[in-house]
């Protein structure tokens, strides 16, 4: 049996500051998701050229509620090429855009900033804004989402009840690297779960070596995890038997400098590479790992038991490559 290997990519507008400076920020819409530097698009049309160049499949979680701003066309238009691409659209849920449903919302904001999470909230509650969201989805032109990324992968058990009664049997909202859940049955570092009668596919999160500060759960993402640690840890998954390895990215990985301005973004060389070379990788070596989108999977995981979270470590020497590669990437423009 191949080892699965999920890309998922959020893909997202941003509030870029909205609620912080209202009077003179406003949300970022297309440029978010397309990242154009000097004309080309180096965001989704990045992702969409490398995914078709190498025949890998990956999940497109797109963002639903930011349509209380900017209405359903600029998601849409994304959501059409993605599909056009043959790839895969699912639901992805930042409920602080329903904020912006208020004419008064700038003064709303005094109460504080609008909470963005999932978890903390009534099932009944959540029950709306998943439908609402799949509503928006929908009319952009997806098919019925069978999956849910929550904003933030935040995780508590009224999201999988409220998932459960919408008839979602997909979830891929836990990333440890990224944010604990309070309930310690949820803290898990991949695999697949039954939680409250939905399939929790979580992000990997895999351990490295303490080092200085570095918390010790990494999240596998393009940004955090190099070429020769991705390979690294994609071995030993198949070694440990693990069955599904799911990376997280989004379009604005593979841009940097300044995300308000656009004349000061640049090419993310190192990013870009990084996601090719994983492609690459996944078609090297088809015989033992396939890249698989949610759809796709969706059958024979909702078909199976639980699949044990994974224990995986990085190789030292590829994380101290790592940490010097990220650090120049940061340090160095032109990279
Ligand atoms: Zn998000």
């Amino acid at each position: 049996m191949r080892t699965q290997v999920a890309i998922t990519i959020d893909t997202e507008f941003s509030v870029a500051g909205a609620f912080a400076d209202p009077e003179r920020r406003r949300p970022i819409g297309e440029a978010n998701v397309t990242c154009p530097v000097g004309g080309r698009e180096q965001g989704l049309g990045f992702l969409l050229d490398t995914f078709a160049r190498h025949g890998t499949s990956a999940t497109f979680f797109v963002e639903a509620l930011q349509t209380a701003w900017f209405g359903d066309e600029p998601m849409g238009a994304i959501v059409e090429r993605i599909l056009g691409a043959g790839q895969d659209v699912q639901l992805h849920l930042h409920p602080c855009w329903t904020a912006f449903r208020d004419p008064d919302w700038r003064s709303l904001l005094a109460g504080g900033h609008p909470d963005d999470n999932c978890d903390g909230r009534a099932t009944a509650e959540l029950v709306v804004l998943i439908e609402e969201g799949r509503a928006a989805l929908q009319r952009m032109g997806a098919s019925k989402p069978i999956a849910l990324r929550t904003g933030n992968l935040r995780s508590d058990r009224n999201i999988y009840r409220a998932m459960a009664a919408c008839g979602l049997p997909l979830a891929s909202n836990v990333g440890l690297g990224l944010n604990r859940p309070h309930d310690p049955a949820l803290r898990l570092r991949g695999g697949r779960h039954w939680i409250e009668g939905v399939m929790e596919v979580p992000v990997l999160s895999y351990g490295q070596l303490a080092i200085g500060s570095q918390p010790a759960d990494r999240l596998f993402t393009i940004t955090a995890t190099s070429t020769a640690e991705t390979e690294g840890l994609l071995w030993a998954a198949r070694e440990a038997g693990a069955q599904t390895i799911v990376l997280l990215t989004h379009p604005f990985e593979f841009i940097k400098g300044d995300r308000l301005d656009p004349a000061r973004q640049r090419v993310n060389r190192i990013n870009q590479r990084r996601l090719e070379r994983l492609c690459a990788f996944l078609a090297d070596h088809d015989g033992e790992f396939e890249s698989a989108s949610f759809a796709q999977a969706a059958r024979g995981w909702l078909a199976a038991p639980d699949e044990p979270e994974p224990r995986l470590h990085a190789p030292l020497l590829p994380v101290l490559g790592r940490m010097v590669e990220n650090k120049a990437n940061d340090l160095i423009p032109a990279l």
